[in-house]
This record gives structure tokens, sequence and C-alpha cells, in this order.
């Protein structure tokens, strides 16, 4: 009989999704039958947003339709075969953004979730009524249920949501911070704690480490969980060749003062044996140079293949994420 390991994944939302499907299939690979309780995602939930009256999550809707296989892998985010007459009718009404897009299903979604919110139900407690639709294979957790969304201040002072700098703005606007308003007054979702505690690995999916992986780690005792989880705790750099994937990462790591480097994002995460996070940090075979900067910060490099572009790829990072933490 196969031991099912424990394992959680802190993710955002396409990065992590790819990676998230990739430590599903691997574990499937070892011969994990339940992967649903095997694997646990911590899911940031810094780009929720109400818009038009509902409650939206991108990264936790992202992983949600992802897992469930009913995403649309080209365009990156919604529901694949999604349509648009209820965005047009908004438009005509001059209701929400003119630049944000919601389908129609993907709308279904934040109405099933903002009535379940109004009903009194937990941001946790929704999106696990959320997660019994489709046989997900993983469970889904907020990073908290407190309303943290992600504000990007500029250097005169304006303030926007990350929504509106990222999606309208396109990154184009220099940031001077990120923030989360309330964040200091905030817990992990219930279960989160427990669930690194009890991990034999955590992993840190190649999400956007200021954005995505920024505000899990900012609430409050997330850090001192990770530091103290007794299962090794192992990074995969979204950095590859001194670039990102894809997205605007780069302009986020700027803002903060990191260089665009695989090098540099694992001295942002740190060294768990020092005032870090990291055990283990994976790195592109672009990036095989950077492996003596990784070590000189205390942490363990690994050198691997970090394209996540099919899911053979994606299998075979998860499988070495996985392997990185010796389960
Ligand atoms: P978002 O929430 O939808 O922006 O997605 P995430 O934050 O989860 O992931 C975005 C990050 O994923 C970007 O910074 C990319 O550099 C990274 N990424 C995307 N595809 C790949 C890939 O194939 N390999 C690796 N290593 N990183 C990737
Ligand atoms: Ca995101």
């Amino acid at each position: 009989m196969t031991v099912s390991p424990r394992v959680v994944v802190l993710a955002g939302g396409v990065g992590g999704s790819r990676f998230v499907l990739g430590v599903r299939a691997a574990l499937q690979a070892r011969g994990v039958a339940d992967t649903g309780a095997a694997l646990t995602v911590v899911v940031n939930t810094g780009d929720d947003l109400w818009l038009s009256g509902v409650r939206l999550q991108p990264d936790v809707d992202s992983l949600t339709y992802a897992l469930a296989g009913v995403n649309d892998a080209e365009r990156g985010w919604g529901r694949r075969g999604d349509s648009e007459r209820v965005n047009h009718e908004l438009q005509e009404w001059g209701a929400g953004w003119p630049w944000f897009t919601l389908g129609d299903l993907d709308l279904g979604t934040h109405l099933a979730r903002t009535g379940w919110l109004r009903e009194g139900l937990t941001p946790t407690q929704v999106l696990e009524r959320m997660s019994h639709r489709w046989d997900l294979g993983a469970r889904l957790l907020p990073m908290t249920d407190a309303e943290v969304d992600t504000v990007v201040v500029l250097p005169d002072g304006t303030r926007m949501h990350f929504q509106e700098w990222w999606t309208r703005h396109r990154a184009t606007l220099a940031p001077a911070a990120f923030e989360n308003p309330g964040i200091q007054g905030a817990a992990p979702a219930p279960g989160v704690l427990e669930a690194i505690a009890g991990a034999d690995a955590v992993l840190i999916a190649p999400s956007n480490p200021v954005v995505s992986i920024g505000p899990i780690l900012a609430v409050p005792g997330m850090r001192d969980a990770l530091r103290a989880a007794l299962g090794p705790v192992v990074g995969v750099s979204p950095i590859i060749g001194g670039k990102v994937v894809r997205g605007m990462a780069d302009v986020c790591l700027t803002a903060i003062g990191v260089d665009t480097s695989a090098s540099a994002v694992a001295g942002l995460y740190g060294a768990r044996g020092g005032a870090g996070l990291l055990d283990a940090w994976l790195i592109g075979e672009e990036d095989e140079a950077a492996a003596d900067a990784v070590a000189g910060l205390g942490i363990r490099p690994l050198v691997r293949p970090l394209w996540m572009t099919d899911p053979d790829r994606q299998a075979a990072l998860g499988e070495a994420a996985l392997a990185a933490a010796e389960v």
C-alpha cells in the first residue's frame, strides 16, 4: 500500500495552478489514490475584490477551474467556452469596470459565492462548498477569511486596487508599495496552520513572489508556522533565465528592491536556517550559475527543468519538488 504524504502548496493563480496540477499528477503517479486528502493548497486572496455587487476571487477561481479541468488554458483565466452577454449588459449600464471582463459562467460562480457570503458563510466555508461541484483532487483553503485586498500605492500617493493596476494599467505605473490593509489583524483561515504543521512537505509554487506569495506570507502567524513546520519547505523559482515566464512579476520585484533573478527571489524568501523560510530552492537549468549564490544563502539549490508548458513537464516539476522535500 502506498503511504500517502501530506503536502501543502502555497499558490497564486495561473502559475500556481500549473504547479498544483503537476503536484497532483506526481502524487497520482506515486499511487496516491486520494489526492484530495494528501494535497492542501493555501491560496492567495489578495487579488480578491468587490465589483458590480459580487465578490471575485481570481486566484481561488483559477485554481478551482484548473483542477476541475474547465479553465480557459489559452486565455489564461476564466472558464473555457464562456460568453460575455451579461458583461456587455453591465457595460451598457455603466456598471463595473469597462476594462475588466466578467464571463457569464464566471459570473455564476461569483453570484453563488456572494449569495453564500451574504447568508453568513465564511470564505473558507464557501470555498469548501464550491469544491464539491467537481472532483478537484486537492483541498483548497483561502489564506485568510479576512478581506485584505491588495492595494498598489504609487509614488504620488495615489492608491488603487491591485486589479486596476494589473489589468487596466498592465503594471505600467511604477509602484512605490503594495499593501494589504487590515492584514495585521487577520488570521490564517481555519485549517491552514494545522495543515502546515502536519505536512511532510511545504511547497512554495512559482507564483508571483510579491503579489501572490507575498500576501500569504504577510498573514500573521504564517511565517512562524512555516519556520516551525516539521517537513521541509521547498520553493520553485518563478524566474527562469533571469526573466519572468509570463506576467509582470519583474515590475513587482523591482518595486520592492529585489532583482529579477532566481537567486534574488531565494534571498527574498530567505533560508530557514537563518531568519527565512526555505530549505531548498529549485532553479532552472538556465540559471545553473546561480546555484552557488543560493547555496551561499544557506538554501540547498537544485537545478531542474522549470518550464510547466505541458502536463508532462508539470508532473515532472511536481515530482522534482516532492523529491526535493524527500517525501
Ligand atoms: P497569477 O496569480 O495568475 O498572476 O499567477 P501566479 O502568481 O500564480 O503565477 C505567476 C508567475 O508564474 C509568474 O511570475 C511566472 O514567472 C510564473 N510562471 C508561469 N509559468 C511558469 C513556468 O512554466 N515555470 C515557472 N517556473 N514559473 C512560471
Ligand atoms: Ca493572482
